[in-house]
């Protein structure tokens, strides 16, 4: 991978005094590790950082990291001020303002020098300075890269949090965007104290009962289509209440009907009746380009896995449409 040049982004970080960081709604492991990392290095330089995230606090699974109790949920009243005063906004991980949802207008207001750090396919260009790479595994690789460049201690805090982004996001490194290098990153990583066992342990081994009830009715629900190349997994709001599972719970369930043989693609679809929400995530193997499909409905993403939300409309009539969007899409591919 190509190394990027974060000499602006590190003068301007060592010149500022109030430092926000922030990721996008429903922040994965990915989001809340380059947060943590990031929140922990400019710590160690004496800044006064805070990290704020649009609608969601810390998911439960990274509670392990160090700071992670600091993460705050955005409410306008609390948090426009600093916003509006920052010197420096951090956007992690969002090649899209718009999924910084709330947020957005307090950051689009505010005078602070913005910085995109990002590794979508062509983010969008809403920050003064943009450090993309769509090659890189995880935003996290990007942060180990720009603390790296700065000459930081990858302190064991600092190890853990970027071993996660990396972790969570090449699927334990098993996606292809897993390379030599990031294995000579996160042997690095392991050397500084980052422990492979203790994080396992702490992201995929914690799963609640409710969280197992719902992956047995999801797994069992599983409609194919497209001679079994296309797996589609529907969760109405009903199922949240009979299980006792959360939206939190659906992380990574899109991945699994992955593993059915002959499936190469996969499709999740989640209805949330309080926003009056789709949320819907596609995941594929090899040359189908899931982001196309993502980005026609306003979403976006990687090229094997992207996701989208949509309001005012039914799981049964997103379901016809992706299923016809997708099938076009193998049949031509795959035949
Ligand atoms: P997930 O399916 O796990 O929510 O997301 C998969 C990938 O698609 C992630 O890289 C995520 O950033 C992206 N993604 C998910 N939902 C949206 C969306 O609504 N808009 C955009 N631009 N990207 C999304
Ligand atoms: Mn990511």
């Amino acid at each position: 991978m190509k190394n990027i040049d974060f000499s602006d982004g590190i003068e301007l970080l060592l010149n500022s005094e109030n430092i926000l960081i922030t990721t996008h709604i429903y922040p994965d492991g990915d989001a809340i590790g380059s947060a943590l990392a990031l929140y922990n290095f400019a710590k160690v330089l004496g800044k006064n950082a805070r990290i704020i995230i649009c609608e969601s606090a810390s998911p439960t699974q990274y509670r392990f990291l160090a700071n992670s109790e600091q993460i705050q949920m955005y409410i306008s009243e609390q948090h426009d001020e600093f916003i509006s005063s920052a010197d420096i906004i951090f956007v992690l991980d969002c090649g899209e303002l718009s999924r910084v949802k709330s947020m957005k207008e307090a950051i689009k207001n505010s005078n602070a020098k913005k910085i995109l750090i990002d590794h979508h396919i062509e983010p969008e260009n809403f920050a003064d300075l943009t450090f993309s790479n769509p090659k890189a595994a995880a935003t996290g690789e990007l942060i180990y890269y720009f603390i790296k460049q700065a000459k930081g201690e990858i302190s064991k805090d600092i190890a853990e949090a970027i071993y996660s982004a990396i972790y969570t996001d090449t699927g334990g490194f098993r996606f292809s965007a897993t390379t030599a290098q990031i294995h000579r990153i996160v042997a690095e990583l392991i050397d500084s104290g980052a422990n492979p066992d203790y994080i396992y342990e702490n992201i995929y081994n914690q799963n609640s009962n409710a969280r197992m009830k719902l992956n047995g009715l999801a797994m069992s629900n599983i409609e194919y289509f497209c001679d079994g190349k296309f797996a589609v997994i529907c969760l109405a709001e009903d199922i949240f209440k009979q299980t006792g599972a959360s939206i939190e719970d659906t992380e990574n369930m899109s991945q699994i009907p992955l593993s059915v043989r002959g499936v190469l693609v996969s499709a999740l679809l989640v209805e949330t009746v309080e926003k009056n929400e789709i949320k819907v995530s596609l995941r594929s193997k090899g040359n189908i380009n899931v982001r196309e499909i993502a980005a026609k409905y306003g979403g976006g993403g990687h090229f094997n896995a992207s996701g989208f939300r949509l309001q005012n409309t039914t799981l049964e009539k997103i379901k016809l449409d992706v299923v016809a969007g997708i099938c076009k899409k193998i049949v031509y591919l795959h035949y």
